[in-house]
């Protein structure tokens, strides 16, 4: 493994830099898991989009720039370190667009893989459900065929920001007499669908983020089928994979927070000499892990560009970026104390209140994108090999 960048990439890094200097929002806006926000993100995901930024490393028939993976991880650590709003269209380009990729018909990807990099299209995730989160293959909503059509019955849960998506990948059963993993496919269901009742749901931290879908004779044209029916559970796979490893979890989040967890040291201890040595101790911790992170991700990329695949290993890798997103948001508030509770507008309130609204978002890390527990077990399983009792 080269651990230095060499000259095309630094030019690379640079241009993202400048570009995103001098095009990010000056303006504040609302979260984007509010119907407020959720639009004003839009725009944000347009001009990137304009400028050649939003899915850099997808071929330029879609609206890429064919970037390679290292420029990719570049771009990501650039993005957070300008502190640029968050991608409401998340789901769509590091989930379901790498996912089309790889079993979308020609048609499917020239249909949706152009409306999804220029936010046009915004997507969701519809697989949990009420009795189905952990054991996935359990699911009960059913998609009948009829014709041209599936006929959905059933409901979905936790889809984030699945109130306003124009669209929403789900994971439904085709064969009603099919068990588990078997009988299940892959749907691309427009949001607007008659028969479709979205339901918003509040976080902890109070953001009507979720959304409970139900479907009542939810009509859904059958070329909206993604993989063959009853291939969705391969499907999925491909999906969770890429939500649990480098996609969804680049270390740019990581290494721009656990920056930003240093700077806040040194300003905290200029002011308060006698801040406990174990805080100290824990940023140390927390800045060594987010690079130990990074390089971790550099090498596992390296080994992709040479042939590589990315397996069970997504699944320790999520381990850690969770726990790490957790470490850096506590270290914080304890160097805090009591301010860290202020929130953002309060009087000597730090950062904005950020330390406090990320520490409540990382406790959700070790749940979604597949729970720690379960991570646990696939690593226990097919990374070690371990007996399963
Ligand atoms: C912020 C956030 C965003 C989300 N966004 C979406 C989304 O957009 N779309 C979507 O479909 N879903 C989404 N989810 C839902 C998420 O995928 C589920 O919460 C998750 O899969 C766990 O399912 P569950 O909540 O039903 O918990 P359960 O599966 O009921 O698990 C409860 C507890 O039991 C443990 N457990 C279960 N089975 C085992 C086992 N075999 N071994 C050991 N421990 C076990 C779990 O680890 C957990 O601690 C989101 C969740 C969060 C927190």
């Amino acid at each position: 493994m080269d651990l230095f960048f060499d000259s095309n990439e630094e030019a690379f890094r640079d241009e993202v830099r400048s570009w995103l200097a001098e095009n990010k929002p000056k303006e504040d806006w609302s979260p984007m898991d509010t119907s407020v926000g959720f639009e004003q993100h839009r725009t944000w995901e347009q001009k990137l989009f304009q400028g050649g930024w939003s899915v850099p490393s997808w071929p330029e028939k879609y609206g890429g720039r064919d970037c390679s993976l290292i420029e990719w991880l570049l771009y990501e650590e650039e993005y957070y370190l300008s502190g640029s709003p968050g991608r409401v269209n998340t789901n769509g380009i590091t989930l379901l667009g790498p996912t089309l990729f790889d079993w979308g018909t020609e048609e499917q990807k020239d249909r949706f893989l152009p409306k999804m990099a220029n936010g046009e299209e915004i997507w969701a995730q519809g697989w949990s459900e009420p009795d189905s989160g952990s054991d996935l293959a359990s699911l009960k909503t059913l998609a009948v065929r009829d014709g041209d059509h599936y006929v959905l019955n059933g409901q979905k849960t936790w889809c984030s920001r699945g109130a306003w998506a124009d669209w929403i990948f789900c994971i439904v059963r085709t064969d009603p007499e099919s068990e588990r993993h078997a009988g299940l496919s892959y749907l691309l269901v427009p949001g607007d669908s008659k028969g479709l009742t979205r339901r918003p749901v509040s976080r902890l931290d109070g953001e009507p983020a979720f959304a409970e879908l139900f479907f009542d004779d939810c009509r859904v044209d059958a070329q909206n089928l993604l993989g063959e029916e009853g291939s969705g559970w391969s499907v999925a796979m491909a999906t969770a994979s890429s939500e649990r490893g480098l996609n969804l979890r680049a270390p740019g989040r990581f290494l721009a927070a656990a920056n930003r967890l240093v700077n806040l040291y040194k300003i905290t201890i200029d002011k308060n000499p006698l801040l406990p040595v174990a805080i100290r101790d824990q940023v140390i911790d927390a800045f060594v892990n987010a690079q130990a992170y990074r390089w971790q991700v550099y090498q596992k990329a390296t080994s992709l560009i040479e042939g590589g695949t990315l397996g069970s290993e997504a699944s320790y890798m999520k381990l850690f970026w969770s726990e790490l997103d957790i470490d850096i948001h506590a270290a914080a508030l304890r160097m805090l104390a009591e301010r860290g509770e202020l929130v953002e507008g309060a009087p000597d309130v730090q950062d904005d209140g950020i330390w406090m609204s990320g520490y409540l978002f990382s406790l959700a890390g070790p749940i979604y994108a597949g729970t720690n527990e379960i991570q646990r077990n696939i690593v226990a399983e097919r990374v070690l090999g371990l007996p399963r009792k």
